[in-house]
C-alpha cells in the first residue's frame, strides 16, 4: 500500500518504518526541516533501540522516503496516518491545534483529486486524542467540502519508547475505531503481517478507540502509583516493598507486571494523558477523583529522592557533589520530557549542589537545557570521581552491576540513593555504603 505518515517523532517514524519494512510503499512527513534533513541523511534525530538499521535498510531498499512536503505525500497516498503530538494545554486538556492542522493541510492537498477507485483513502489518526475527535475531525472535513474524499479511522499506538519496534511489530493487540466495516478491513490487512501469532485485531467505535488509549495509560499509571504510595507507606513503618510486591504478585488477579516503586513517573504520555482524562472528566460533569489523586501522587513521588537527600544531609546541601546515573525518564530512551531527574536535578541545583551527571543516551538533550550548570561524565565513574552520594534516577542496565570497589574509591561520601531499588541494601552495607532505596523499610 502507499502510505504517508504525518509527524516522525517516536510514534510516527517507528510506524512509517515498520510499515515500510513488511512492504508497503512509505513516505514520512514533518514540518521540522532539521528533523528531515537529519533523516534523508540516513541518521535520526532520536535514539530508539534498533530502529537506525530498519530505517537505513527500507530507505536503501526504496520502501522508506522523507519530505517536508505534505501536500505531495498525501496525494499519492492510500493511508494518511496522523501521528503528530498532543501536548497539554496549561489547563490539562490535550492540545490538538496540530492535529488540525494537518487535517486542514490533507483537505487542501486533496481537494481535486479523485479518491482511489478501489477502496477509500483513509486518515488514520494515530496521536492519542481526546474522545470525540475523530467526529471532530469528520465535521471539520465536511465542512471543508472534503468529507466524500477520506474515512476517519481512529487507531491509537500503545508502543513503549526503548521497546518500541518490538512492540510494533508484535503488538499485544491493535485497536480500530472505524464507523464502516469495509475501513477495518483495509487496516486488517496493513496489519496482518505484524498478527501472525493470533493477536487480536479489535474492532470498535471511534469513541471506544479513543478511550481505549487513555483507559490503558489511565491504569499503568494508576499501578504506579498505588506501588509508589505503598512504598512510602514501607519506609514509615518499616517494611519492604520488595518483599510486598512479591507478597502480592503470585495473586494471579494482580501480577507483578508494572508494580515498580520509583522516583514517579514521566515520559510524554502518562502525566498529559492523565491529565487529559481529568480534563475529559471535567468537561462533562464527571469529576475523575482517582485520576486526580494519581496525579497528586506522582507530583509528590517526583521530590522523594530530595526528600531522602535532605533529610539525610538534615537540609546542609550547599556545596556537595551528587553523581546522578540515568537521565531519561525510562532506561533505552534518549526522551526527557516530564523525568524524574529534571525535577531532582532543580530541586539540587537550588540548593547549590554541585551535580554530576551521566546518561548512556540522553546527554544532549539534558546538555541543551543546563548547559555548563552541570558537570556531564563520560561514563557512570567519572560521574562519582569525588562525589559526596550516588543517586540512582533510571534503572540503565549498565547501572546494574558496577564496579562497587571502584566507586567506593573514587567517591568522597559512601551514600547511595537508589530510586529503582536496583541494589540490594545487604549488600550495599557489605560494600560500606549508607544505602536509601524506595521503600526498603529504611528512613525517610
Ligand atoms: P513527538 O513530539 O516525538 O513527535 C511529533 C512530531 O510531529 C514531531 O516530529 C513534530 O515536528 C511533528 N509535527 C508537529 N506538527 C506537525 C505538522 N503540523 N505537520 C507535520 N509534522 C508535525 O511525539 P510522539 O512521542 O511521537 O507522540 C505522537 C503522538 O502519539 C502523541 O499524541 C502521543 O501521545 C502519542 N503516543 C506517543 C507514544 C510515545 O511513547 N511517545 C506512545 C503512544 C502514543
Amino acid at each position: 500500500m502507499r502510505i504517508a505518515v504525518i509527524g516522525t517523532g517516536y510514534v510516527g517514524l517507528v510506524t512509517g518504518t515498520c510499515l515500510a519494512e513488511s512492504g508497503n510503499d512509505v513516505v514520512c512527513v514533518d514540518n521540522n526541516v532539521q528533523k528531515i534533513a537529519i533523516l534523508q541523511e540516513g541518521r535520526l534525530p532520536i535514539y530508539e533501540p534498533g530502529l537506525l538499521e530498519l530505517v537505513q535498510r527500507n530507505q536503501r531498499e526504496g520502501r522508506l522516503h522523507f519530505t517536508t512536503d505534505l501536500s505531495a505525500a498525501v496525494q499519492e497516498a492510500q493511508l494518511i496516518f496522523v501521528a503528530v503530538g498532543t501536548p497539554p494545554t496549561p489547563e490539562g486538556a490535550a492540545d490538538l491545534s496540530a492535529v488540525f492542522s494537518v487535517v486542514d493541510a490533507v483537505a487542501q492537498a486533496l481537494r481535486g483529486v479523485s479518491p482511489p477507485p478501489t477502496s477509500p483513502r483513509i486518515l488514520v489518526i494515530k496521536s492519542t486524542v481526546p474522545v470525540g475527535t475523530n467526529a471532530r475531525i469528520s465535521a471539520r472535513l465536511q465542512e471543508l467540502g472534503c468529507a466524500h474524499l477520506l474515512e476517519v479511522a481512529s487507531n491509537p499506538e500503545f508502543l513503549k519508547e526503548g521497546a518500541a519496534i518490538e512492540d510494533f511489530m508484535k503488538p499485544d493487540r491493535v485497536v480500530v475505531g472505524v464507523r464502516r466495516p469495509e475501513v477495518a478491513e483495509v487496516l486488517r490487512e496493513l496489519y496482518a503481517p505484524f498478527l501472525r501469532t493470533d493477536r487480536p485485531f479489535l474492532v470498535m467505535s471511534p469513541e471506544s478507540a479513543e478511550m481505549t488509549k487513555y483507559a490503558a495509560n489511565a491504569m499503568l499509571a494508576t499501578k504506579i502509583s498505588f506501588i509508589n504510595e505503598m512504598a512510602n507507606l514501607c519506609d514509615r513503618l518499616g517494611a519492604d516493598i520488595h518483599d510486598v510486591r512479591r507478597g502480592i504478585g503470585h495473586d494471579q488477579r494482580i501480577g507483578f507486571q508494572f508494580l515498580f516503586p520509583g522516583p514517579g513517573y514521566g515520559g510524554s504520555c502518562f502525566p498529559k494523558d492523565v491529565g487529559a482524562v481529568i480534563a475529559m472528566g471535567r468537561q462533562v460533569g464527571c469529576p475523575m477523583r482517582l485520576m486526580e489523586a494519581v496525579d497528586a501522587v506522582n507530583h509528590a513521588q517526583k521530590q522523594i529522592l530530595f526528600r531522602k537527600i535532605s533529610a539525610h544531609y538534615r537540609g546542609q546541601l550547599a556545596g556537595l557533589t551528587i553523581a546522578i546515573w540515568g537521565l531519561s525518564f525510562k532506561p533505552r530512551t534518549d526522551d526527557i520530557r516530564e523525568a524524574p531527574s529534571l525535577v531532582l536535578i532543580e530541586a539540587l541545583l537550588r540548593e547549590q549542589v554541585h551535580l554530576r551527571v551521566h546518561d548512556p543516551e540522553a546527554m544532549h538533550n539534558v546538555r541543551a537545557l543546563y548547559g555548563d550548570r552541570l558537570y556531564y561524565a563520560r561514563n557512570p565513574y567519572d560521574a562519582v570521581q569525588g562525589a559526596d552520594a550516588l543517586v540512582i534516577v533510571t534503572e540503565w542496565a549498565e547501572f546494574r552491576h558496577p564496579d562497587f570497589a571502584l566507586i567506593r574509591q573514587l567517591m568522597k561520601g559512601h551514600v547511595i540513593f537508589d530510586g529503582r531499588n536496583i541494589y540490594e541494601p545487604r549488600q550495599m552495607a557489605n560494600w560500606g555504603f549508607t544505602y536509601y532505596g524506595i521503600g526498603r523499610g529504611l528512613p525517610l
